[in-house]
């Protein structure tokens, strides 16, 4: 699959008076792994939800692949959002559950098929795809939802905040699980959170925002080792 990098270029949002995204400016290489990380209420859903086209800027540009699809319909934009409360339909099966997707898309059923087995074999699922949602770990879910975005093959991966609804320690597990697949995939993956160590850890670079404002991009080492301001140091640093 084509790698496509993501542009954010003056990006500005607001909801009636309260500006949430202030001129939002990032880059984002074909195939790499980028954290925004945030504390709670500083815009990373929002822009999030606006790459995916759920949310609307009023200023700026959105390119995928040098091109700007501002005024694309999600359906048509070939981006996948994974969500933190996963949103899996609860009286659907996994099978179903995964399949969703494809059968909303008219695939053919024997290569629906075989693209459903692929994603619950990716996620180490394929022994769970008679089982409903609710019978399944958190952890279990995460992978569902996982599977159910990637079987769909987008070039773009949004996670937001995927794994903050699991316990500790399968939280370091999981974080590891999704960073050697997205390694697999290659695909270009901006994956929310406002915990620092999982940002520092997994990303290739990342991005810290506050109140809607970019306050410095760069490689975790580059942001840890020389913070461009007190936030990012408070907020990266030992301190926390
Ligand atoms: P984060 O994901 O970083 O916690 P959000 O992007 O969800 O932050 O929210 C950023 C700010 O935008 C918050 O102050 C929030 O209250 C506000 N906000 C989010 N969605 C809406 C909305 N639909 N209408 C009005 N304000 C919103
Ligand atoms: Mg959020």
């Amino acid at each position: 699959m084509k790698k496509v990098g993501v542009e954010c270029r003056n990006i500005r949002l607001s909801y009636g008076n309260t500006e949430v995204l202030k001129d939002i400016n990032i880059s984002i290489a074909p195939g790499e792994f980028f954290a925004l990380l945030g504390p709670s209420g500083s815009g990373k859903s929002t822009l999030l939800r606006l790459i995916a086209g759920f949310n609307q800027h009023q200023h700026g540009q959105l390119l995928v692949d040098g091109r700007d699809i501002s005024g694309v319909p999600p359906w048509d934009r070939n981006i996948g959002m994974v969500f933190q409360n996963y949103a899996l339909w609860p009286h659907m099966t996994v099978w179903d559950n995964v399949a969703f997707g494809l059968v909303e898309r008219k695939v053919p059923k024997a290569e629906l098929r075989e693209r459903v087995q692929a994603a619950l074999e990716l996620v180490g699922l394929a022994d769970y795809a008679k089982r409903r949602p609710n019978h399944l770990s958190g952890g279990q879910q995460q992978r569902v939802a996982l599977a159910r975005t990637i079987v769909i093959e987008p070039q773009v991966l949004l996670l937001d905040e995927p794994l903050s609804n699991l316990d500790k320690k399968l939280r370091v597990q999981m974080r590891r699980e999704l960073l050697a697949l997205q390694r697999r995939l290659g695909i270009t993956t901006i994956f929310v959170t406002h915990d620092q160590e999982e940002a520092m850890t997994t990303a290739d670079r990342m991005a810290v925002l506050n109140h809607g404002v970019v306050q410095q991009l760069g490689s975790p080492a580059n942001l840890f080792d020389f913070p461009s301001n007190r936030f990012v140091a408070d907020f990266v640093g030992t301190m926390n």
